[in-house]
């Protein structure tokens, strides 16, 4: 049903495919009980057109890098570039960051976005205090490559050639940007980490995803999981796969994407996730490390 982990086709000019380096959410959880859908923490790469857009640099982006890497060797040491977005800076989608070898490689050139945190703190002074002395021995501003950073405004649209990124603001600690991306009439839309309310679909984000083809979703717990009365998990700043299915549902996306698993959901659990939400909505499937989706295949 899925793929391995393989490099996509570097040089079609019309490709929109997504790829999942990182799924889980919170912590990196590797282990015998969550091989199967991958223990590494948010990455998701698109190949849109001829750019390479990342989304989130959790400890899934150092295979992404490696990955970059070797195409680079094999294409006559051809410079890697790229556009990364963040949708916040809590650890599980930044730690990956400074194991990410081409942003130590001159030449390289990557453009970096994120909202300000509600403090007025940038993405690039966040990933900055992550790897200054003594949490890390590498500082950001000696990584090789070219950086230009961006503060995105909820609402702006960047344009890369005739791609198109639009933002909104997410709820969750600290705030958090959504994306989508467009394409010759195709989207895809990122949107983690979030919370939900019950019984009231978010109707920022139901407009934001009207109709988009691939809707990958905060989907960390089940609704059982979120109500619990013995271990409830409203106000943690996250939402469940049947809130997904429901707003995958109400705007009419094609795909939804069940993303950010807990770390205390194994490969069993994550099985019946699957199962239950193909039941409710035949678009539904869960993001595995390696995973593939092609939104131009049909
Ligand atoms: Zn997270
Ligand atoms: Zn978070």
């Amino acid at each position: 049903m899925y793929s391995a982990i393989a490099p996509l086709a570097p040089k079609a000019i019309d490709q929109f495919q997504v790829q999942f380096w990182g799924v889980r959410g919170s912590i990196a959880c590797p282990g015998k009980d969550t091989v199967r859908y991958g223990g590494n923490t948010p990455c998701v790469e698109m190949r849109v057109g001829q750019e390479r857009l990342i989304f989130d640099a959790g400890t899934g982006i150092r295979l992404l890098g490696e990955q970059m890497v070797a195409e680079s060797r094999q294409n006559n040491h051809q410079f890697n570039k790229g556009h990364i977005f963040f949708s916040h800076s809590h650890w599980d989608h930044i730690q990956g960051f400074p194991f990410f070898t081409p942003a130590f490689i001159a030449g390289n050139r990557f453009d970096i976005y994120g909202g300000l945190t509600p403090n007025g703190i940038s993405i690039k002074e966040r990933l900055n205090t992550q790897m200054m002395d003594p949490n890390f021995p590498v500082p950001l501003k000696i990584m090789g490559a070219e950086m230009h950073f961006h503060n995105l405004a909820i609402g702006e649209v960047v344009g890369i050639g005739e791609v198109s990124v639009t933002c909104t603001s997410l709820n969750h600690p600290g705030g958090a940007t959504g994306y989508r991306v467009n394409y010759r009439g195709r989207s895809a839309a990122y949107i983690t980490d979030t919370e939900h309310r019950i019984g009231e679909l978010d109707a920022n984000i139901l407009r934001f995803i009207e109709g988009v083809d691939l809707f990958i979703y905060d989907c960390t717990y089940t609704d059982e999981e979120y109500t619990s009365s013995t271990s409830s998990k409203v106000g943690w700043g996250h939402s469940t796969w049947q809130e997904g299915v429901r707003l995958a549902q109400t705007a009419r996306v094609k795909e939804l994407v069940i993303f950010h698993h807990d770390p205390s959901h194994d490969d069993v659990f994550m099985d019946e996730i699957a199962r239950s939400a193909k039941k409710m909505f035949a678009g539904a499937s869960v993001a595995q490390e390696g995973k593939i989706c092609d939104l131009l295949a049909n």
